[in-house]
């Protein structure tokens, strides 16, 4: 089969390799649809510390397709039936697992090599997070199943209320996945980015005002003016991953606020929070991280259901070939997701 090879960062190779098996308990899946993803870039760009362990390998998450071929002791699942894998799946064993926090598993298992024709599911993703698909739902729409499931995970923890000011910064794939559920929660959403193209995104994703981080003096204080009295939004999220728009969504946030600190900042780095608002304005400030099973289907009902606007976010279409071609796209923000079809 035909699959794009991670070799070095900046060498990535359309190669020739053996098709996979499926082992007991595994499936193999024919992609249909595999999503570029900001995660794929940085493998691309640098390599990735716990995704690449050795090289050459496969690489690439995000996917759906037809199940190939099933492996001994798989129940539930039929050769040719439509399906989308989420890209991990937890051990339901360890100290975290027994507490309810699957996304904190210490022994997740990964799931890699959506760029290639075939890919083998672990058998544990096939018991927990190997979900069929409606027959209507375009494959590429399916494939976004597994970003949306963090996002879903993102926003069930930013405990948003009915009317609520929230403040999204950072309108990428991401943050408009925010400002759809922010809005779908009853919020009323600032979509904050230095991009007009994707702020334009924004208000179609549900934002009622936009800042252009890139125009205005403080965006801070330009999300502030546009909140009651100044007071500062109730909740912020920043999907960006800067240690500055970290220290910008503290400081928009109001008294008694909450603060989502989703976007992965780089290792090693810090921020600072002043102790006295994180004090006497008893600021909750959390991080959250990747999915659980149960977000993986939330986020495939509202997308079966048509609750995200897929071809919004999906810009681009190119085959498996042009894969290098797509991740320089996203790299140079002409594009915000484009779908690899092999
Ligand atoms: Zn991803
Ligand atoms: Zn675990």
């Amino acid at each position: 089969m035909k699959a794009v090879l991670f070799y070095a960062p900046g060498d990535i190779r359309y190669e020739e390799v053996p098709r996979p098996q499926a082992g007991p308990g595994e499936v193999v899946v024919q992609v249909k649809a595999a999503l570029t993803c900001g995660t794929d870039l940085k493998t691309y760009k640098r390599g990735h510390p716990v995704m690449i362990q050795r090289a050459p390998t496969v690489f690439g998450h995000e996917l759906s397709g037809v199940i190939a071929e099933i492996g001994p002791g798989v129940e539930g699942f039929a050769v040719g039936q439509r399906v989308v894998a989420a890209n991990s799946a937890p051990c339901n064993r360890c100290f975290y697992c027994r507490q309810g926090r699957l996304s904190l598993c210490e022994n997740l298992e990964f799931l890699n090599g959506a760029y290639a024709e075939y890919i083998a599911v672990p058998a544990r993703i096939v018991e927990q997070n190997l979900l069929p698909i409606p027959d209507e739902l375009p494959f590429r729409h399916a494939a976004l199943v597994e970003p949306f499931a963090c996002i879903v995970h993102g926003i069930e923890r930013s405990k948003i209320a009915l009317g609520d000011t929230v403040c999204v910064i950072g309108q990428g794939p991401i943050g408009l996945m925010f400002t759809r559920l922010a809005r779908l929660k009853g919020a009323r959403v600032i979509a904050v980015d230095r991009v007009p193209f994707r702020l334009e995104k924004a208000r179609h994703f549900g934002a009622e005002e936009v800042v252009n981080a890139a125009e205005v003096a403080d965006a801070v204080e330009a999300v502030r003016e546009l909140t009651s009295e100044g007071r500062g939004v109730d909740v912020a999220i920043e999907a960006v991953g800067l240690p500055e728009t970290w220290e910008q969504a503290i400081a928009m946030t109001r008294r008694g606020g909450r603060v989502n600190l989703f976007g992965g900042c780089k290792a090693g780095t810090h921020i600072r929070v002043d102790t006295g608002r994180l004090h006497y304005d008893e600021l909750e400030i959390i991080g959250v991280f990747h999915h659980t099973p149960l977000y993986v289907r939330t986020a495939l009902s509202l997308i079966a259901g048509g609750q995200l606007d897929a071809d919004a976010l999906i810009t681009h279409e190119m085959p498996l070939e042009r894969l290098e071609e797509a991740l320089n796209l996203v790299a140079s923000g002409e594009a915000l997701k484009v779908a690899i079809v092999p």
